[in-house]
Order: C-alpha cells, then sequence, then structure tokens
C-alpha cells in the first residue's frame, strides 16, 4: 500500500460543494492543498488515506465552498456611504455630485476603501473581485488588498473617449472628473494595459485586465483597440453596459441598429469579452448575445435600486438558462454590503417571472465569476491544480441552521457575514470570522478617517435626514 504523500493543509469533516463539473457534493469531505493550490478533494477517508499534513483544519461538518467572486465592484466607492444615497446617476441635486467624490479621491482614500472592502468581503466568502478600471491608483488598491490577502483583478481608471451621451446620466460625470481622468483617446490608448504586468507574477493575487468605462463612452476606435490590445494578452475586455435604459436607447440611436448587432460587427464581442448590467436586451440580440460566448455580469441591486425592473424586466436570468456564462456583481456598496448580490438575484429572477435555484445563483458566484475574470483556469471550484481559495462557513450561526439543503442555505438564508476561515492562493486570511492579516478596527477606524476628510474636502454636510444633537 503506497504512504501518504504530504501536503501543506488539510481541510477535513467538511460538506464541500466542489462546483466541479458535476457539481459534487461531499457531504463527509476533506480537501488536501499544497503550496497556492488544491492537491486533492473527495471523501474524507480517501483524501486522508492518500494524503498527510502537518496542519489539519476541522470544519466541524460547516459547508466548504469556492470563494465567491464579485465580478464589479468600484471599490473606492466603499467610504462614501451614506453621502450618496438613492440613485445619484441623473443628477439634479445641490452641491457635489457622486462624480465630484470620485474625483477628489487620493491615493490614501482608496488605499482605506479597498482595505474596509476586503474585509467585508472575506466575512461574506467572497476572496476574488474584479475592479472595473475606476481606481485613480490602481497601485493604492494592489497594496491594500495584498495585505489582507483578497484576491483581485485591476484595470487602468476610466478609459473613454467620448461622454456626449452621458447626459443621460449627468450626475456621473463632472468638470472635476473629466479633467482628472480626461475623456481624450490619446490618453487611453497611451494606458491600455497598462495594468497587465501584474500577471507576470504566475502565482500571485492581484491580476490585471483591459476595462473601458463603456455605457456609450468609447468611439469604435478605442473599442476596438481595447479589444485587439486584451486579445493579445489573453485577458478579458470589461465595459458597462445598459446600466441605465435611456442610454441605451440612446447608443440604438447613434449607431441606428441594435448595440450588439454594432458591437459584433466591430468584433468586439466573443469569449473574452465581459459586458457589465446588460439591463436591456433586444429580442433580435439574443441569439448574438448567446452565440458570441461573451460572459454577463449582473448587479442586481444596481438593476433593483433604479426602477429598472418596471421598465425592462431583467433577461439574465433567461440568458444563464440558455447557456451564457452569468456572474454576479455589487457594482458600488454604497447601498448594500458586500455578498447581498446573490440573495437579490434570486429574488428580483423570481419577480420577473424566471425563477433562478440557489444552485444557479452559485454558479454565478463561482463559475461565472470566474469566468467575468478571465480566470476561470484558476478559481471558481474546488477541483486539483485549482489556486486553494477556499470558504469554511461558521457552524455556530442560526443563519446556517438546519443546514439540510447546503445550496439554498447559503445563497437564501445564510448570505451574510457567515465566513468561518477563509483561505486565498493556499493562505489563511481570515479564522474565526476575523483577519488574521490586518487590524480590522484600524482599517475601520482608518475607512472613517478618509470619509471625514473627504467631506472636508468637498465641503459636504454629514449626512442624515434627522437633525443631531451634540
Ligand atoms: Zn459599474
Amino acid at each position: 500500500m503506497a504512504a501518504p504523500r504530504n501536503c501543506d493543509l488539510i481541510i477535513r469533516n467538511a460538506l464541500v460543494l466542489t462546483m466541479d463539473g458535476r457539481r459534487t457534493v461531499h457531504s463527509a469531505g476533506a480537501i488536501a492543498v499544497t503550496g497556492h493550490s488544491i492537491a486533492a478533494v473527495g471523501p474524507e477517508a480517501v483524501v486522508l488515506h492518500s494524503w498527510q499534513a502537518a496542519q489539519t483544519i476541522d470544519a466541524k461538518g460547516g459547508i466548504v465552498h469556492p470563494g465567491f467572486i464579485d465580478a464589479h465592484l468600484h471599490v473606492n466607492a466603499q467610504t462614501c456611504r451614506g453621502f450618496f444615497r438613492g440613485d445619484t446617476s441623473k443628477g439634479g441635486g445641490v452641491g457635489p455630485n457622486y462624480a465630484d467624490w470620485k474625483a477628489a479621491l487620493g491615493p490614501e482614500d482608496e488605499r482605506a476603501a479597498a482595505a474596509l472592502a476586503s474585509v467585508e468581503m472575506l466575512r461574506h466568502g467572497i476572496t476574488t473581485f474584479v475592479e472595473p478600471g475606476s481606481a485613480f491608483d490602481p497601485d493604492a488598491v494592489a497594496e491594500a488588498t495584498q495585505s489582507a490577502g483578497v484576491r483581485c483583478s485591476l484595470a487602468d481608471p476610466y478609459l473613454w473617449d467620448d461622454t456626449g451621451l452621458m447626459s443621460a446620466i449627468p450626475g456621473l460625470l463632472s468638470d472635476s472628473l473629466a479633467k482628472r481622468v480626461q475623456p481624450d483617446r490619446d490618453r487611453c490608448l497611451k494606458l491600455l494595459g497598462g495594468q497587465l504586468f501584474r500577471n507576470r507574477d504566475k502565482d500571485g493575487i492581484t491580476h490585471g485586465h483591459v476595462a473601458l468605462y463603456g455605457e456609450g463612452t468609447a468611439s469604435d476606435e478605442l473599442l476596438r483597440a481595447a479589444k485587439a490590445c486584451a486579445h493579445r494578452a489573453g485577458v478579458v475586455l470589461n465595459s458597462h453596459i445598459g446600466y441605465d435604459l435611456d442610454l441605451a436607447a440612446a447608443m440604438e440611436k447613434r449607431w441606428g441598429r441594435p448595440r450588439f448587432e454594432h458591437l459584433a460587427e466591430l468584433g468586439v464581442i466573443g469569449p473574452n469579452t465581459t459586458f457589465v448590467h446588460m439591463n436591456l436586451i433586444r429580442d433580435e440580440e439574443v441569439q448574438l448575445i448567446l452565440s458570441s460566448g461573451l460572459t454577463i455580469v449582473w448587479c442586481p441591486l444596481a438593476y433593483m435600486s433604479r426602477g429598472t425592473p418596471l421598465r425592462a424586466p431583467t433577461r439574465l436570468p433567461e440568458m444563464k438558462m440558455r447557456g451564457a456564462p452569468v456572474a454576479l456583481g455589487t457594482d458600488s456598496a454604497r447601498q448594500c454590503s458586500s455578498g447581498d448580490a446573490g440573495f437579490l438575484a434570486l429574488h428580483l429572477a423570481a419577480e420577473a417571472g424566471q425563477p433562478l435555484v440557489s444552485e444557479g445563483v452559485l454558479e454565478m458566484l463561482t463559475l461565472g465569476g470566474a469566468h467575468a475574470a478571465g480566470l476561470q483556469n484558476i478559481i471558481g471550484s474546488i477541483e486539483p491544480g485549482k489556486r486553494a481559495d477556499i470558504v469554511m462557513r461558521s457552524t455556530r450561526l442560526a443563519e446556517l441552521g438546519p443546514g439540510i439543503d447546503p445550496a439554498h442555505q447559503l445563497i437564501a438564508v445564510g448570505h451574510g457575514p457567515t465566513a468561518d476561515t477563509v483561505m486565498v492562493n493556499g493562505h489563511i486570511v481570515m479564522r474565526d470570522g476575523h483577519s488574521t492579516r490586518v487590524d480590522e478596527t484600524a482599517v475601520i477606524a482608518a475607512a472613517r478617517v478618509s470619509a471625514q476628510r473627504m467631506a472636508e474636502r468637498l465641503g459636504l454636510k454629514p449626512p442624515g435626514a434627522w437633525p443631531r444633537a451634540a
């Protein structure tokens, strides 16, 4: 009989949702981890027979799943919570708008926001996020996420060269923002691919991709250049499209035909294209989208919070059912917490008459998210060879009881900050629900200082509808 092989760590006594090709669930499972990667997963008896390790974690029968992926997070918005409530995109308010806030962010503010987001995400079982080219200082974000041990993919800031259609969403543009990140083709063409150096470290947790701001702000030339750059580098091209229905209609008018027809002709859609929002899909575009292989990121809160369901019920559960890779994103966590997207998707799909089951939502949060990030070869499931990004849920919280149906329990009920132990890239970055890497109290304090500093910088009044006593 062969002697057990050595690995670095074994997780045992686990209810493992592998998300492998067959979606195998191990009721009494174990996982062997070596270095950054998963060496084996299977029934506990089989894994323990073949592997031994100096360190063992007893999951106590709790749910263990691949780290979730937030496929769309403007991470620097984490600290503007409260200052910009509701739908700010249509503008009309007095004083600085949300775009002015963005334009005033310094690297120290982006670092503080990314640190806050990282701690919050891990507690919700999210181990990876995609920052879609809205951080002005990607190095500051990388510094914070690496400190906390969170995986992310970054892109160059605000690649746009035509803001003509943004009159549909005036609250997302300001003179200050246009000055900081000029809508200028030369600037964009020079920056394109500037974050791809991060992919040189094949074992790292900070990746790079190509992103356009999108939503009608890119010329055909910029669209083609971005797609070519992503194609050459073997990464995804990420872009907003269809966040705002009026803007989508304006794009159709400008192009004189359905948007996806135009984008297909430009050669912009394909398996390495990730489009975010997609709140408007015409009947004649469905087949084009399905056959292109592009990945869709649904941001349920952004869809719901702007009254979009009343004007154009989502078709994304239908697209998933018909075989499109669909992921979930938070967009900005101004009005929600990380980890709410799956719960919202479950119920918004039901409201739109296209019910999703919890298993479908789990696929969006793992395999779909990995596709959206272009990282499907290394994350998204617990399988040998993939990176060890693994979440162990608590067994002490009522939200995860009685635990008869793990997928449903996790998505519909226990979707909050119920992670107990989290591993990213083979390292334990959270234990007993707390970061092993950073001082969480200091992270929260720094976020508060940043928010106060930003309020002073912009002359924003303390938020809240009610008078504050001294
Ligand atoms: Zn967005």
